[in-house]
């Protein structure tokens, strides 16, 4: 019985480790998300099974709990087992918790890291870094556990850095807010929807801004908020 953990890369599936192409073509069992990209199971060997675990966002469509169990259905029946997760597993995956789960019903485990969702950003011209203008990132959920603000979004407002929020659409609102707080309304700031995917979308402005371009451009999950001077080196 083994579990691997393994990460699908941002969308692109040309983004994808050799590594994971690798265990997708051992696996005899998928378990697969809402964010990876659905090519990649081409790579299954015959008589692979698949199984959707998709969690939509904001809703759960299927708990945690529920995934353990799940793994635990296909271990007891299938010896290699596959769970594929969007960008990387041990970034705002629950990564850990499965192989931890996995490891406690006596499982072989190991990870598979993929190219996070942020590292996509750069392809709509957004470097994170860039001498001179920012010195590093943070990288801060925008929904916790029980959907309220981190607290080290505040932190991140008052440094130079590029700030990088994960999961932040559904609280865009409160982020203005705290940025308004911060006297950070003015700041570049970025939205960008499905990066690395053909429908990736961008939009840019400042921070006060963002609700309205989120209107005007459509855009919605999955999308990564970017906060910071970085954002003024995209053209467009
Ligand atoms: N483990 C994933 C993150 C899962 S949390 C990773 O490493 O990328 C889900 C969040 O990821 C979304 O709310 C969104 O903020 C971000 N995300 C995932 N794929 C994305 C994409 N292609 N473009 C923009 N944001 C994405």
């Amino acid at each position: 019985m083994e579990l691997i953990v393994v990460g699908a890369g941002p969308g692109d599936p040309e983004l994808v480790t050799l590594k994971a192409i690798k265990a997708l073509e051992r696996a005899d069992v998928i378990l697969y998300d809402n964010l990876a990209n659905k090519v990649l199971l081409d790579y299954r060997k015959e008589g692979c099974e698949l199984v959707y675990v998709g969690k939509t966002p904001y809703k759960k469509y299927n708990s945690q709990d529920e995934i353990n169990a799940l793994i635990k259905h296909y271990a007891d029946r299938f010896e290699v087992l596959v769970r594929l997760k969007g960008g990387d597993p041990f970034v705002f995956g629950r990564g850990m918790e499965e192989l931890a789960f996995a490891k406690s019903y006596g499982m072989k485990t190991s990870y598979i890291p993929g190219i996070t969702s942020m590292l996509g950003i750069g392809l709509s011209g957004i470097p994170l870094t860039h001498r001179g203008i920012s010195e590093g990132f943070w990288v801060i959920t925008g929904t916790k556990k029980d959907g309220s603000l981190s607290k080290d979004i505040q932190l991140a407002l008052q440094s130079k850095t590029t700030l990088v929020i994960y999961m932040g659409m559904k609280n865009l609102p409160f982020i203005v807010e705290e940025a308004v707080k911060f006297g950070k309304s003015n700041i570049p700031a970025a939205i960008i929807q499905n990066a690395s995917l053909p429908n990736m979308k961008m939009a840019k402005g400042t921070v006060v801004q963002l609700p309205e371009l989120v209107k005007t451009h459509g855009l919605t999950h999955p999308a990564i908020i970017v906060i910071g001077d970085v954002v003024e080196l995209a053209e467009g």
